[in-house]
Order: structure tokens, then C-alpha cells, then sequence
């Protein structure tokens, strides 16, 4: 698998010259194998504009897997190129040849991959994914409050939201939203302080943990400074920073 993020951003948007490194565009993360394979995509923010208009230059199945409603995480559909592509079915509302799915809470299989969704803790039905190919593995939990509940370093992992998807993975990306003060002031808001998402990664030990949902208010610099005080956290865990481009390889 190769891992492409295109939107690292949570909740709104953030385009400017403060925000250019770790990405403005809101969340959306590719996961693809061969050139002649289908494409995964999941979530459809405003970063799957870009990856949308790079897929309509190959031809290849296209599936949409979304965590959630939240604006952030489908305010791209409309500008997503390959639902105006035209496919084989006509009088349907989009020229494309589409098929809705409800996520299903079990395992599934989409062409090679073996997938698996659960809900995880944030506000309305949410859902996190594993992915698995190939022996290898990743799990996407973008908006994930692991906090609000059972203490986090004390309580059994069968009752940690989302760890059953997150175990072992060769590459988590999660939200780490907040500093421990903005988190102070936003608990029940849905999201993670960078120390949360430190604890949770390592119970749940990925090979890799990629940070995600930056908050719109924290510039690269800021981001930059939560990264050096994560990876000064994370003991044994290695932490990559969650920024737009970011490519990961999974083979
Ligand atoms: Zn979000
Ligand atoms: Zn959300």
C-alpha cells in the first residue's frame, strides 16, 4: 500500500502563507497499490479537490470511504472530478456510475484490501478504519476524543474507543488536535491533546503514529514545536508529522 495525504487540516480549512507547510486543505488521505488497481480514499474534505482531478487522468475504481458527516470531511465531494466523469449508468443524477454503500461495522473486503470500521468516541456516528494488504496494515482515526471515557493509561484496551483498529498497525494516522490547554477548554469537542494521542499510540504501538486534524489555528511553526514535544513524549514510538504530500509506503 502507499499512503498519500492530501488534507491534514481539521474543522475549517486554513489556506495562507502561515499554514503552507503542514497543509490547509481539510482531511482526506489516499491509500493505493499497482497503477491498475482501484483507489481507496478516505474522507472527502476540501484536499480531495486535488486528488480528484490526478485520478481522472487514469482509469480505475474509485471508493469513497467516509469517517463521518461533518462538513470538514465531505466538503469536497462537489468539487471531486471523477463523480462528473462519465460511467455506464445514464439518468442517474451524477454521470459517473455510482454506488452508495452504508459502512458496514464488520469486516469487508474492497478488491485486495481487508477492511474493518468501528465507531469510535466524537460527537454524532463516527467511524475509524483499519486497513489491511498484504500482511501489512494502517488504521485512520481522524477525529477521536480517547480521552473522555476511561482513564487512558490505567483502564483494559477492550474498552479504549478505537484500539481494536489501531493495534499493531504499521501506520496510524490520528488526531492530535489540541495542546493540553485548548484541550482543557474543549473537552466533549471530539479531538485529542497531542498527549492523548501520545498515550494512545502507545498502547496501541503502530510502527509508525502520523499526526492529523491540526487544528486551523495552529500555524507551521506551532505545529512544528506540538511535533518536537510529541516525539520527546513518545519514548520508543516513532511520530512523523501529519503534513499535506506526506507519502508512506506499506509494501
Ligand atoms: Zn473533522
Ligand atoms: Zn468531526
Amino acid at each position: 500500500m502507499r499512503i498519500v495525504l492530501w488534507g491534514t487540516r481539521g474543522s475549517l480549512a486554513s489556506p495562507g502563507s502561515d499554514t503552507a507547510g503542514y497543509g490547509g486543505n481539510t482531511a482526506c488521505v489516499q491509500v493505493h497499490g499497482a497503477p491498475d488497481e482501484c483507489v481507496l480514499v478516505l474522507d472527502a474534505g476540501t484536499g480531495i479537490r486535488a486528488l480528484g482531478i490526478a485520478l481522472c487522468e487514469e482509469e480505475r475504481p474509485v471508493h469513497v470511504l467516509l469517517s463521518h458527516l461533518h462538513l470538514d470531511h465531505i466538503q469536497g465531494l462537489g468539487f471531486f472530478a471523477p463523480l462528473f466523469q462519465s460511467g455506464p449508468t445514464s439518468g442517474a443524477p451524477l454521470p459517473c456510475d455510482l454506488t452508495l454503500h452504508d459502512t458496514p461495522l464488520a469486516e469487508f473486503v474492497i478488491d485486495g484490501y481487508r477492511l474493518r470500521a468501528d465507531l469510535i468516541c466524537h460527537p454524532g456516528p463516527t467511524v475509524g478504519y483499519r486497513i489491511e494488504r498484504d500482511g501489512r496494515s494502517m488504521a485512520y482515526l481522524s477525529d477521536h476524543e480517547i480521552a473522555l471515557g476511561p482513564d487512558l493509561e490505567r483502564t483494559s484496551s477492550d474498552w479504549l474507543s478505537g484500539f481494536s483498529l489501531a493495534e499493531g498497525v504499521d501506520l496510524l494516522v490520528h488526531d492530535a488536535q489540541y495542546t493540553e490547554e485548548e484541550y482543557a477548554e474543549r473537552v466533549g469537542w471530539g479531538h485529542s491533546s497531542i498527549a492523548h494521542t501520545i498515550a494512545f499510540g502507545r498502547r496501541a504501538a503502530p510502527g509508525k503514529l502520523v499526526t492529523f486534524h491540526h487544528d486551523p489555528s495552529h500555524t507551521d511553526s506551532v505545529l512544528d514545536r506540538l511535533h518536537l514535544e510529541m516525539a520527546a513524549m513518545a519514548g520508543g514510538l516513532e511520530v512523523a508529522p501529519g503534513y499535506e504530500g506526506a507519502v508512506f509506503e506499506l509494501w
